[in-house]
């Protein structure tokens, strides 16, 4: 890639790479705020510095801080909040609270695979000079929990290094970052960080800053625009999700303020289920003529207590068929349990298959490591008998894109089990990490399309005890509010597509994580989903440890329009490592359509043996 910088100042450039680096410069030495990847070392030659004295970071994502090895006797500084996230980052790759039954995403994965030495702390308000600036930090919040921002004063000037709080005029990098619980956790809180990042660029406003440089974006001349801009979009891109949220019905307090708002679909009333049904945990049963069950999810123990208290009730007879609605935990940790208590076939989608069979090559919210056997793995519309019921399965990418519905007709009524995807409120994505896509033909809008064709005469949602329905006119709102939202959604990112800034895993390592052996060639998959409607080029490469004095090369691919593609890498383990048991962090280094993403998405090899 050619060189790119700009001069911002006597003393001040920035380098253009996947991120923007500050160079703040005198004669030949310079401090640089966040370097990562090594392409600015020829703007440095460029410049004729021969010596960086000090290097600050904004963040700790391992997008915007790796990829530079950083010399011993560099001087590095973080925001006091994040040191750790720098420093002891084995601590979180270690930490099985940080793997599985994952509610909380702060701090994020985004991590540095490997721990820097950590020189300067800094806190709100801490100023030092550097050759002829002076340095101011604040604490500004919001893209994650302690992301500083520093302002550099040269020249008669003021700058401010935001790091990622906001992209452009009106523009972020990423939405996924904001997701964060303010009562409960993380895993309710879509857009939950909106209210710290717009704290935090009212701040920045105050200080009169003429320049606002983000870590990813394009350097901002009129900040107020800038910021106005941004915060106008979100406002409106948050009132498009609360209008139609399912949350609406677990939490109205949250939602207090939008009580009545224009547009907004009002909240059904539920109905009886049909006395054939039963509900306990998150689990519905089905109780057929002959007395057989039919179950779908087993989250806990508790559940199958139930089932044998109804056995012993001679309410039914025995379980012969068990459906699985999705991958979460609260739906599947008890699987293994129920499978040898009540020996019966279990049948699931195909894509929520891919997770239950093999957690561990996952990394999704709510994940569990309780592995699942699968009897009977179901495509789209597949259908058939039990007892007098006819059972019909669908992929149904609602709640989360590995997420299986079920039609059962017969005694006079069409019931939708749709797991969790919907409440009296609406639809459920309020975690972006579940992989909630835009667009026709994808995630809810292909849910909703599915539910105006089968129209059933009962939805069930997992955790709710009434079945409910949609009228006409609700379903209308549900779609029209969906297309509204991918065109304002879009707006909000550098990309042609809204779903690259709320899809998470749209670049995701498959296996995420592994177990390999000493000597063995491990495989690892890097898959991309293209979320434009053109075909994109994708490039990959993971990086191996420093100790393993082995490089892989990069590989690229093409995928067509709106599918996914994927890139294989043969991975030699060595044969000499001291460190059974250690899990190492494989980052991988991605560039899609010419863009270059840094250390943008890792996998985990597990060493055993040896
Ligand atoms: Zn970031
Ligand atoms: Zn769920």
């Amino acid at each position: 890639m050619q060189t790119r910088f700009s001069q911002l100042s006597h003393h001040l450039y920035v380098h253009h790479g996947h991120v923007n680096t500050g160079i703040l410069s005198d004669g030949d030495r310079a401090l640089l705020i966040d370097p990562s990847g090594t392409t600015f070392c020829a703007t440095l030659s460029e410049l004729g510095i021969t010596d960086i004295e000090q290097i600050l970071f904004t963040h700790h994502h391992r997008d915007s801080t790796a990829g530079f090895p950083i010399p011993d006797n560099v001087r590095v500084g973080v925001p006091a909040k994040e040191a750790a996230w720098f420093s002891e980052v084995e601590t979180f790759w270690n930490d099985p609270q940080y793997r599985w039954h994952l509610y909380n995403y702060h701090p994020h994965n985004l991590m540095l695979a490997n721990a820097i030495s950590v020189m300067d702390t800094y806190t709100e308000g801490v100023r030092f000079e550097w050759g002829p600036a002076s340095l101011t930090v604040l604490e500004t919040p919001g893209h994650t929990d302690g992301s500083v921002t520093y302002l550099v004063d040269v020249g008669g000037e003021r700058f401010a290094f935001s790091g990622d709080l906001i992209y452009d005029e009106g523009q972020l990098w990423d939405l996924y970052s904001l997701q964060k619980g303010q009562q409960t956790s993380d895993y309710h809180g879509f857009l939950g960080a909106r209210d710290e990042l717009t704290e935090s660029l009212e701040k920045i406003r105050q200080t009169s800053a003429t320049t606002l440089v983000p870590t990813h974006g394009v350097v901002m001349n009129d900040p107020n625009r800038a910021i106005d801009s941004l915060q106008q979009r979100l406002t409106r891109c948050y009132d498009k999700y609360v209008a139609i949220s399912a949350l609406r019905h677990y939490f109205p307090k949250l939602f207090a303020e939008f009580e009545g708002s224009p547009g907004h679909m009002p909240i059904r009333e539920g109905k009886p289920p049909p006395e054939f049904l039963r509900h306990f945990g998150t689990t519905w049963m089905v109780i057929s003529e002959n007395g057989e069950a039919f179950v779908m999810d087993c989250g806990s123990p508790n559940v199958i207590k139930q089932i044998q208290q109804l056995q012993a009730n001679s309410e039914i007879s025995e379980v012969t068929q068990f459906w699985v609605t999705h991958y979460h935990d609260d739906h599947v940790d008890a699987i293994p349990e129920f499978q040898a208590t009540f020996p019966c076939e279990t049948i699931t989608d195909s894509v929520v298959a891919r997770v239950i069979t093999n957690p561990i090559g996952f990394r999704l919210p709510c994940i569990s490591p309780s592995v699942t056997r699968v009897d009977r793995i179901t495509r789209d519309g597949d259908s058939w008998q039990w007892n007098e019921f006819t059972m019909t399965a669908y992929h149904f990418p609602g709640q989360t894109y590995y997420h299986g519905g079920l039609l059962v007709e017969g005694r006079g009524v069409r019931m939708f089990f749709a797991g969790d995807s919907f409440t009296m409120a609406g639809i459920d994505d309020y975690c972006s990490g579940n992989r909630n896509l835009l667009g026709k033909d994808a995630g809810y809008e292909k849910c909703l399309r599915r539910i105006q064709q089968l129209e059933p005469t009962h939805i069930f949602n997992c955790h709710v005890d009434p079945a409910f329905d949609f009228t006409d006119a609700e379903m209308q709102c549900m779609l029209d509010i969906l297309a509204e939202r991918e065109e304002c959604y879009t707006e909000l990112f550098p990309w042609d597509h809204a779903n690259y800034g709320m899809d998470e895993h749209w670049v995701r390592c498959y296996p995420y994580e592994q177990e390999v052996a000493f000597g063995e060639t491990a495989q690892l998959r890097v898959e991309i989903t293209n979320h434009s409607s053109e075909p994109r080029t994708a490039i990959a490469q993971p990086i191996l440890p420093n100790a393993w004095n082995m490089e892989l090369a990069p590989a690229e691919t093409t995928i067509s329009a709106r599918s996914d593609g994927h890139i294989d890498f043969s991975v030699p383990i060595p044969r000499h490592l001291d460190a059974s048991g250690k899990r190492i962090v494989v980052p991988v280094d991605i560039t899609y359509d010419t863009r270059p993403l840094g250390q943008f998405r890792e996998a985990i090899f597990v060493l055993t043996g040896g």
